[in-house]
């Protein structure tokens, strides 16, 4: 059985180690829910409370000019580019992931037109199926993981897909299913909602067309956090505005009686962006100042593998998270028939996890900020927990 001391040796020699002082972390506490609300980075508190007394409070209305409020969609939108491997000016951050995704598939109707179907991958995130189902109606194809390739045809107009699945872990091809896709003549609106911050992303390298996803996972951006959609640049001249609202018209404050869009991916804007929480999300983005998305990834592999490991060795639950480094993400998750149950009790002795019906239980490992003997010590508490369910 692997000793606690392997798991101290590996924290000694993880360069990423020093990382973890850029959050405020509750002492005693193992964290293990980051793919769902990441830890608070430090600084997020005093910049946002400078906000509100300075820029609010007096700078008040000049603060759209003065403070740059009117471009922090575009200015976040950028940084959050940069984790995506996306060149400036083709993201903005900006309202809910739910919401961009009903943009973004508006967009690639219009992208596409003459094609009736969109096809997407049974078990998606809830809120990617409603939507697809509602833009597309009757022509939304719902096909397994494994049949994607084989239902893009010549009528596809797009491919509707979460990149790593946050049910089990598992992470799809992004380059091949974009290739694919694309040699069918369709468009792929990606979800990277639990990517985003924990695999290294190349969007344009890759081709990508649409994605969306979320701020508040392993972007640390808050509860809530302004989301963000991606748009390459070379779908801007015939870009849809999906939501035409002033704040992406062409000149906002002419107040023109018709809308004209504005430029590239400010036609994506619709009404007043929340400024408090763009603050709080650019500063939360100052965690990855430095960082090396390689290193990040070596690192999220390293803990989930020990993990598995670990797991293997001394609680023996089945895991749903693919084995092979390269098709899983940045969680494991198990399976145990009183999953609910587990977690609670985990939870009492200061586990962070949580559970997805009907009986899986999620671990993720955000790994700027998760330490190897975290894992080690969920692991140990895991065991003694599932020994007094069973
Ligand atoms: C977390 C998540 C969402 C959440 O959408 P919201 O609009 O922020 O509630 C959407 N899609 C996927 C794949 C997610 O993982």
């Amino acid at each position: 059985v692997t000793p606690r001391a392997d798991a101290e040796a590996l924290d000694s020699a993880d360069p990423l180690a020093g990382l973890r002082r850029r959050f405020c972390l509750p002492d005693g506490v193992i964290y293990l829910d980051g793919n769902s609300l990441g830890a608070l980075p430090d600084g997020v508190e005093a910049r946002v409370a400078a906000a509100i007394r300075t820029e609010w409070g007096s700078d008040l209305i000049a603060a759209w000019d003065d403070d740059g409020w009117w471009d922090l969609p575009v200015a976040v939108g950028d940084r959050i580019g940069a984790l995506l491997g996306a060149a400036p000016g083709q993201v903005v951050a900006c309202d809910s992931t739910s919401v961009n995704l009903y943009k973004l598939l508006r967009v690639a109707e219009a992208l596409r037109p003459g094609r009736a179907r969109f096809v997407t991958q049974h078990g998606n995130f809830p809120t990617d199926a409603y939507l697809a189902q509602h833009v597309a109606g009757k022509c939304l194809d719902v096909v397994a993981a494994d049949d994607l390739p084989g239902a893009l045809d010549t009528d596809v107009a797009a491919l509707v897909l979460t990149h790593v699945d946050y049910r089990t872990g598992a992470m799809h091809d992004l380059a091949a299913l974009t290739a694919a896709a694309h040699h069918a003549g369709a468009v792929v609106l990606w979800d990277l909602s639990h990517s985003v911050g924990a695999v290294p992303l190349a969007l344009d390298a890759a081709g990508a067309d649409l994605a969306v996803g979320c701020s508040y996972k392993y972007l640390n951006g808050g509860p809530g956090a302004p989301a963000w959609c991606y748009v390459a640049r070379r779908h801007h001249d015939t870009l849809a505005a999906p939501l035409p609202g002033w704040v992406g018209h062409a000149d906002p404050f002419a107040m023109e009686p018709a809308y004209r869009p504005a430029p590239g991916v400010r036609r994506l804007l619709t009404g007043t962006p929340g400024i408090l929480a763009l603050r709080a999300l650019d500063t939360a983005l100052d965690a990855f100042a430095g960082v090396s998305l390689t290193d990040l990834r070596a690192k999220s592999l390293a803990l989930t593998d020990l993990f598995l490991r670990l797991v293997d060795e001394r609680v023996g639950l089945a895991s749903p998270t693919p084995h092979r480094a390269a098709d899983r993400g940045s969680q494991v998750s198990l399976c145990h028939p009183r999953a609910p149950e587990v977690m609670a009790a985990l939870v009492r002795r200061s586990v962070i996890g949580d559970v997805r019906p009907p009986d899986v239980l999620r671990f993720g490992f955000a790994p700027l900020y998760v330490r190897y003997v975290d894992v080690w010590d969920a692991v140990d508490a895991l065991a003694g927990v599932v020994r007094d369910v069973d």
